[in-house]
């Protein structure tokens, strides 16, 4: 009689994919990885320690080549994140590394790869940008996977489960995620994972419900017992008492149904009722999440970040390499347009084996175009790649982290010689693109007028916009409460930025993740942003609102919103205008 009645535990996590699920908990974790032995080898038996690590690497890459092999239609744009985990496999940074270990130290193989694994993260720990830093996880992925097979641990075989079940792991790879069969798993949640996760992405493109970072739910949970899952808002109950279990029913079916009516809607244009057309476009960080942007109703990338091609590698990518890349972006979204942002990276630390000295501040140092105009033979690889797949369809370039107009001037030229070498090999490319700014530093701000008059567009990052404005780290929990997009320091920001664009004629955008809150969508129409672009998953939303705020009421309402001085009245105003109108709109599960 009390096992029915087992108490009701809530816990909380990283929202990775939206949505609600119940149902019965599978355990995907296997034993003996965690704890591994430390054994000292001596001199006569160090290559044979070498051998059985690097048969443990073959073999992890034959495990993730048949993976790839057999992989659903559905998920083969998915395998180059996976070819990635093989190349990482191979790193000079984690296997020769761990070669060198075992073979100068006589360390056993597990402890080598163990100490590496340590190092390579807390390296990647430091990084500023989230994106880069949750790459961490890619590490710890490819790394439990030689470890099972060092110490022979069964493999996680997640394409065999035959029930419909909530998988529950410490991890899950985008190798695993992959093979999910989509008719049998109802959701997942782990104990480690960033929103950033490629897990997480996977996710959110198969759209099952996921919650990551749980820290201790493999701990709390058991085999069969059950669960509800909230992805939209991060929350886990284990043991869901009979009402919980009747509220997320209830939420899932309207949840459901929301979704169905605005995804079908999301193919049409988002007009307002007076007229005012406009473009609501997908944020990628893989080529791979252009079917995704598509499928939501996106018409166009607004922001194609190209960071991940030049991650956990010894070598930069070749033009060749990025060019294949772009160009399969580019022809997916032709005629709509693409925008590729050109290198945002704290270079040192990310790029592999090609790392510079360690920066103590990265958020404030040689980062994104700052690293681009030092090394500029690496840049114009990336140009000359962007130009060349701009043949195949509609490119813009964006130049990030602009601070002042000599470095658009810097980078327009290396972009022209970039064009000129194209000619000099006659490479086909097309030189007539679009290039702009994402406008995301204050001093970019205040020279906006005079930036305005030297690029074809502005597009608004507010991520880091608000991060320096405030200067607050953007990844920083104890001050994640400053970061309040409508603050009268930002809205006057905007402001300025926006009167910039239009006095000059030129294109004013934003990609930052206030363009992808459909609660921002009247001040952003009223500030006249001409194109916003955000998450895939959330252009059906913010689509959805356009579509219901008069554009030239919003208008005036920012005008009145620019007087205050407090965001709490702003953030009152907003509700007072908008909260009735928006909450009709937008069902949040
Ligand atoms: C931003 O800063 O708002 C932005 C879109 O760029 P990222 O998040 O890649 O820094
Ligand atoms: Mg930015």
């Amino acid at each position: 009689m009390f096992a029915d009645h087992l108490e009701e535990i809530r816990i909380n996590g990283i929202k990775a994919s939206p949505g609600i699920c119940i149902g019965k908990a599978y355990m995907v974790d296997q034993e003996g990885v965690d704890i591994v032995e430390r054994y000292y080898i001596d001199k006569q038996h160090r290559s044979k320690e070498v051998k059985r690590f690097k048969a443990a690497v073959r073999k992890a890459i034959d495990e993730l080549n048949e993976i790839i092999t057999n992989a659903p239609e559905e998920f083969q744009q998915h395998t180059g994140i996976i070819e990635t985990h093989m190349v990482l496999l191979k790193d000079k940074m984690l296997y020769d590394k761990t070669i060198q270990l075992i073979e100068a130290e006589g360390i056993n193989a597990e402890w080598a790869l163990k100490r590496i694994v340590a190092g390579l993260k807390s390296m990647f720990r430091n990084i500023s940008d989230t994106y880069l830093r949750e790459r961490t996880a890619d590490i710890e992925q490819v790394s439990d996977r030689i470890m099972r097979n060092l110490v022979g641990a069964d493999k996680v075989n997640i394409g065999a489960i035959d029930k419909r079940v909530i998988l529950v792991a410490r991890d899950l790879s985008p190798a695993e995620t992959s093979q999910i069969q989509l008719e049998r798993i109802k959701g997942f949640i782990t104990d480690r994972g960033g929103q950033a996760s490629h897990t997480g992405i996977i996710a959110r493109t198969l759209e099952i419900p996921a919650v990551v970072g749980l820290r201790n739910a493999t701990r709390l949970i058991n085999n069969e017992d059950l669960l509800a899952v909230d992805g939209t808002n991060g929350v886990v109950v284990i043991h869901p008492s009979d009402n919980t279990l009747v509220e997320f029913e209830e939420r899932q079916q309207r949840y459901e149904d929301y979704l169905t009516l605005i995804t079908r809607e999301s193919h049409h244009r988002a007009e307002t009722p007076d007229g005012h057309y406009v473009p609501v476009m997908g944020n990628i960080e893989l080529s791979e999440e252009v079917v995704s942007v598509r499928d939501h109703g996106g018409e166009g990338i607004g922001l194609y970040r190209t960071e991940f091609q030049y991650l956990s590698r010894s070598e930069f990518p070749t033009e060749d390499e990025l060019f294949d890349k772009y160009r399969e972006v580019v022809e997916v979204m032709a005629p709509l347009p693409v925008s590729i942002r050109t290198l945002d990276i704290n270079g040192d630390k990310a790029i592999g084996a090609n790392g510079n000295d360690e920066e103590p501040n990265p958020a404030l140092g040689l980062r994104a175009i700052r690293y681009c105009l030092k090394n500029p033979e690496l840049f114009k690889t990336q140009l000359k790649a962007i130009l060349r797949a701009a043949v195949y369809g509609n490119v813009r370039i964006i130049f990030p982290l602009i601070s002042n107009t000599q470095e658009v001037e810097d980078a327009q030229k290396l972009l022209q010689e970039a064009a000129d070498e194209l000619d000099r090999t006659g490479v086909p490319y097309n030189g007539d693109i679009e290039a702009g700014i994402m406008v995301e530093v204050p001093s970019a701000v205040i020279l906006a007028e005079e930036l305005a008059k030297m690029v074809d567009f502005f597009s608004i990052g507010t991520n880091d916009l608000i991060q320096y404005a405030f200067a607050i780290d953007r990844g920083n929990q104890n001050v994640a409460h400053m970061y309040q997009p409508l603050h009268p320091a930002i809205m006057r920001l905007l402001k300025q930025v926006a009167d910039a664009a239009r006095n000059n004629h030129i294109g004013v955008y934003m990609c930052g993740e206030m363009a992808g809150d459909p609660y921002f969508v009247p001040v952003l129409l009223g500030l006249g942003i001409q194109e916003l672009s955000m998450n895939p998953l959330s252009i059906p939303a913010v689509k959805r609102v356009i579509r219901a705020i008069e554009a030239d009421e919003a208008k005036k309402f920012v005008n009145q919103a620019l007087q205050e001085t407090d965001v709490k009245r702003i953030t009152a105003m907003v509700e007072e205008s908008y909260g009735s109108i928006l909450a009709k709109q937008i069902y949040k599960a």
